[in-house]
């Protein structure tokens, strides 16, 4: 098993710097009042970094800078923008590892899922963004004899973007891929949980965009996310976060009437009908290895496949089995090439989710396997780990109804078809499911019927930037990926011309 050594190590990949400032306007600006506050890496619990808490006049220096910045990059053409894209997807591509090193120890995922996923899936982000930029057209109609509508997409101009803690780089990368290519400028809030990594990219990428294009204020929600977002000079507000969040960008954004994505929480049912246990072959094996995505990214995803539905014929077989794969999957140090399982982005997350565990019990569910903190010793005694659980109980409580975001699962059985919709639909939010069956019918049926944006059906967890994404119910607003996305960032001009 080979381990990249951490920043900061003589071997190591990244140094991060002792300090961040905003970047604003192109270069590293301090903050105006709010001084810094201390970054810790979740894989020790020591700090790693200090960072610029951003207030409401960061956030005005960083406006000032975009809307410097976005009449000129807003009339660059699509294709000289497609290069910035192709360029920055390059950097990231020719620094895969150290951008992933950077990230693993700012949130403490494990770093084959930051070289496998996170950071190849922002690569592609950008490639694609680049690609359909060049492919977006406008339209003509004729409406009459001597009069022709002419629609063209122009830009929305500059743009706010706050992201969360548990995707860093691919949280960002999201949002500004299909933002610049749009011809936006951007001022993005990373969360203040995991404010690092966005720096190791920037020192990266900073110098392929004209400066104010791209504008980074840290710091904490209400300090600096809510004067960004109830800003009357952003003409957007792109958010991912939690539900009860989301409403307050809402609220903001409302005072000026302006639009909002809202990518928010989820609560997303894992559906295993019977004939997946026909037979003990490949097809089962996958859909055992479908259950054991409740943990991956520590569950901190969105999507986590939070509660398993599995028909009552084969329930007792596929919760033992699927159980004995839960217990094998690997935990350890986040650096480890082998670890399947690191640790929580932040002591507050860990709390949360040590909090869920003793709700599940004295509201009477059973715990299959986990429950706990996990010590891994060592260096790792101060970090946050928590064994991967299974719960068993029903879908009225409260752990199969709140986003718990940790790996935790919660496991109920269903009779039928109607059974397993009527408890998959039980919830607030409509954001992720997955669907396991053998028959066809029944696969695109349920696919069908589970109200939620997105439903991997016989796989789970794939996230190409061409397939649409995003929720139904509490789950949010719009949808980001696919080249649909690019409604979002533009506006659409019509000229209509008597000739
Ligand atoms: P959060 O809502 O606490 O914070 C998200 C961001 O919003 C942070 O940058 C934070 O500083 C900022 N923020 C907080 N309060 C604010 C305010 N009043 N005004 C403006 N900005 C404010 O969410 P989190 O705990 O960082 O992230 C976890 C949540 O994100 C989970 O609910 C998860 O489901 C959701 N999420 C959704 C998606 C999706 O695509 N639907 C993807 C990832 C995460």
């Amino acid at each position: 098993m080979a381990r990249y050594a951490a920043p900061g190590q003589p071997e190591g990949l990244v140094r991060y710097r002792d300090r961040y400032d905003h970047f604003i306007g192109g270069e590293y600006v301090p903050p105006a009042k709010g001084g810094y506050f201390a970054n810790p890496t979740p894989v020790t619990g020591a700090v790693f970094t200090e960072i610029a808490r951003g207030t409401a006049e960061d956030v005005e220096r960083a406006l000032d800078a975009a809307h410097g910045a976005a009449p000129a990059w807003g009339r660059t053409s699509p294709a000289e923008r497609a290069l910035v894209l192709h360029r920055i997807a390059d950097r990231i591509e020719a620094n895969l590892e150290a951008l992933a090193v950077a990230e693993t120890w700012d949130n403490g995922k494990p770093i084959r899922e930051t070289l496998a996923a996170d950071l190849p899936l922002a690569v592609d982000h950008f490639r694609y963004f680049a690609g359909v930029i060049r492919a977006r057209e406008g339209g003509i109609s004729q409406i009459s004899d001597d009069l022709v509508a002419y629609h063209f997409h122009e830009p929305l101009g500059v743009v706010a973007q706050i992201i969360p803690w548990n995707f860093p780089l691919l949280m960002a990368t999201w949002k500004l891929a299909p933002a610049l290519a749009a011809g936006n400028a951007v001022v993005l809030k990373p969360a203040e949980q995991t404010p690092a990594s966005i720096h190791v990219l920037l020192d990266l990428i900073a110098d392929l965009l004209p400066p104010g294009v791209l504008n980074v204020v840290n710091g904490f929600g209400v300090e600096a996310g809510k004067p960004l977002a109830s800003s009357p000079r952003v003409a957007k507000v792109a958010f991912t976060g939690e539900t009860t969040t989301g409403r307050l960008i809402m609220q903001y954004a409302s005072e000026n009437i302006i639009p909002v994505t809202l990518e928010l929480g989820g609560k997303s049912p894992n559906l295993f009908f019977a004939d997946v246990a026909a037979q003990r072959d490949a097809f089962y094996d996958k859909a055992l290895e479908g259950f054991t995505m409740f943990a991956l990214n520590q569950g901190e995803v969105c999507t986590c496949p939070s509660r398993a539905l599995i028909q009552s014929t084969i329930y007792d077989d596929f919760l033992a089995d699927a159980t004995t794969r839960t217990e094998a999957v690997r935990q350890g140090h986040p650096l480890d090439t082998e670890t399947m399982i690191g640790a929580q982005a932040s002591n507050d997350q860990l709390e949360k989710i040590l909090a869920y565990l003793d709700i599940g019990r004295r509201e009477g569910a059973r715990v299959v396997t986990g429950g706990e903190r996990a010590d891994l010793g060592g260096e790792l005694s101060g970090g946050y780990y928590v064994t991967p659980t299974i719960f068993e109980g029903d879908n009225k409580m409260r752990i199969f109804q709140e986003e718990i975001f940790g790996p935790v699962v919660a496991v109920t059985r269903f009779a039928d078809y109607d059974d397993a919709i009527k408890t998959a639909n039980d919830t607030l939010y409509g954001l992720g499911a997955g669907v396991w069956a053998r028959d066809g019918r029944t696969a695109y049926r349920a696919g069908r019927d589970i109200q939620a944006g997105r439903v991997w059906v016989n796989n789970y967890h794939a996230y190409p930037a061409a397939a649409a994404f995003g929720g139904y119910k509490q789950s949010g607003i719009g949808r980001e990926n696919h080249r649909m996305m690019l409604d979002h960032y533009q506006q659409t001009k019509n000229l209509l011309v008597s000739y």
